[in-house]
């Protein structure tokens, strides 16, 4: 969608829709965890003369933003027509205190936000450590946790760290598919613990930005303040561990780090996209070792921890902008129909909003269904005829070719049936297109094979079973 900004006196309205516009392509490119920890917190300013003016809360992020997002923000401001020339961001005076420093030592970077004399402040005090961990998301909570089957183990164990006041399992080792609120655990671990014990030292970082660490400081020969800073945090969360597979001057560093925390009886918190044994490219030692204290996985989501999250994040979107009404069925859908991650879960939703408030449309599901047209048809993607056929004849030990060939025994007919049946109850292919995947036959042939498999299924015991187990191992 393009926005015209020419007509100089609404220009600030038409820059706010653009700017929001902005965002939400942001949003898409960069992932909802990157994007809330740099973009939550800009406020819109003014548009002067083809200065866009945002108001971001500290001067850390002023710079982080300015740096590694001003041209990114500036080119889709033109993409989307607006006369922009230059993009300043100022510090300003939030009304609400924002808890986005993670740094070993408290810089309270609300505190007296003027432009001049903060800035100065806060990069004396704040940047250097700062720069050591990565901001904390304050949404990003146990509060805003939704807790089902698939990830309550990991959030118990997470609420433990942060509620005990000793160390009952160390490290705790976290992982689980993308997007999965590992992340999001972790953060809600170093808040908690700011909140009950404000002295203790809590440093959370991602193994990358461990990684950039360290050879900064291998470049300026700074190790030995390298070491002290690590290994002097009361609690270490080290997001994306994978990442340091196949980096081993990286991985021998974060070993000493390691053993000296756990030795000194200082928690540690891992996170990884896989298990510590199944981690390739590090060490066998430090892998055995990953796992020498809690190790929590969480699944991929099930369709009630789905909608509790969509609901829990629909409420929260409806105070920030009540115009927008979501009903129960539309979340119901999403739920039902977004399956692969909560962050994407999230993104549908986000996405859903922003286009009722530009183009000022009521949410609706077929609107629903037009704006989410690649990210349900990517989740609908995920079982095709070929798996079929293949875990088909796998499971009744026939061969591929047997299957779609023309024989008509019955040891080859039935499980034949079973998987035109599966195919049309698992993916959205007509019933011609069946047919001819199954070797050219005729749609009345999957017709049949369909009310047959269905028929079966109520008088056979056995049948049911053998078509719930491959329906189950096709969908996992
Ligand atoms: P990961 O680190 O596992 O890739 P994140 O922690 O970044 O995933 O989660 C992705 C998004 O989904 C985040 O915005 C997070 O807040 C949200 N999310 C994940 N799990 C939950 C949950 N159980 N309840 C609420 N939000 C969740
Ligand atoms: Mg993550």
């Amino acid at each position: 969608m393009v926005v015209f900004v020419d007509e100089k006196n609404s220009n600030n309205v038409q820059i706010k829709k653009v700017w929001e516009r902005t965002l939400s392509v942001l949003r898409a490119e960069l992932g909802e965890a990157t994007f809330r920890s740099w973009f939550r917190h800009i406020k819109f300013g003014e548009l002067a003369d083809k200065n866009l003016i945002l108001y971001v809360p500290t001067k850390f992020m002023k710079d982080w933003i300015h740096t590694h997002y001003a041209d990114r923000i500036l080119s889709i401001l033109k993409n989307n027509s607006a006369s922009v020339d230059n993009i300043i961001f100022d510090l300003q005076k939030f009304n609400k205190p924002q808890k986005i420093s993670n740094n070993t030592n408290d810089v309270n970077h609300t505190k007296d936000n003027s432009v001049g004399s903060s800035g100065v402040k806060i990069q004396e005090t704040g940047d250097h450590n700062t720069m050591l961990g990565a901001p904390l998301d304050p949404d990003l909570s146990f509060e805003n946790f939704v807790v089902g089957a698939s990830n309550e183990l990991a959030y118990a164990a997470a609420k433990r760290i942060a509620e005990a006041d000793k160390v009952s399992f160390n490290p705790l080792f976290l992982y689980g598919g993308v997007g999965l609120g590992k992340t999001h655990l972790m953060h809600a671990i170093a808040l908690e613990i700011k909140k009950n014990w404000p002295e203790r030292k809590v440093l959370y970082l991602s193994a990358e930005k461990f990684m950039y660490q360290f050879i900064r400081a291998l470049r300026f020969k700074d190790t030995m303040s390298f070491k002290q800073q690590f290994r002097s945090v009361d609690v270490l969360m080290v997001d994306d561990i994978q990442f340091i597979a196949g980096k081993d001057s990286t991985q021998e560093e974060f070993f000493h780090t390691f053993n000296t925390l756990i030795d000194h009886n200082h928690q540690v918190v891992i996170s990884a996209d896989r298990s510590p044994v199944d981690l390739d490219g590090i060490e066998e030692r430090i892998r055995s070792r990953l796992g020498w204290g809690l190790v929590a996985d969480i699944h991929p989501s099930d369709y009630e921890l789905r909608l509790g999250i969509l609901q829990s994040k629909a409420e929260a979107h409806l105070k920030e902008n009540p115009d927008i009404v979501i009903k129960d069925n539309m979340l119901e859908f999403l739920a039902q129909k977004i399956d692969s991650n909560i962050r994407v879960l999230e993104g549908a939703l986000n996405r859903i909003i922003a286009y009722s408030s530009l183009v000022g449309r009521p949410v609706t599901i077929d609107m629903a269904q037009e704006v989410l047209k690649d990210l349900i048809r990517a989740s609908q993607r995920r079982v095709t005829i070929d798996d079929i056929q293949r875990k088909v004849a796998d499971y009744y030990n026939l061969r591929l070719s047997d299957l779609l060939s023309a024989r008509r025994s019955r040891t080859i007919a039935r499980p034949r049936q079973v998987a035109m049946y599966l195919s049309k109850i698992l993916t959205t292919r007509s019933l011609p297109e069946i047919g001819r995947k199954f070797g050219g036959r005729d749609h009345t042939t999957v017709i049949h094979a369909v009310k047959r498999i269905e028929g079966l299924k109520d008088s056979d015991a056995a049948i049911q079973e053998e078509v719930d187990l491959l329906t189950r191992s096709l969908e996992s």
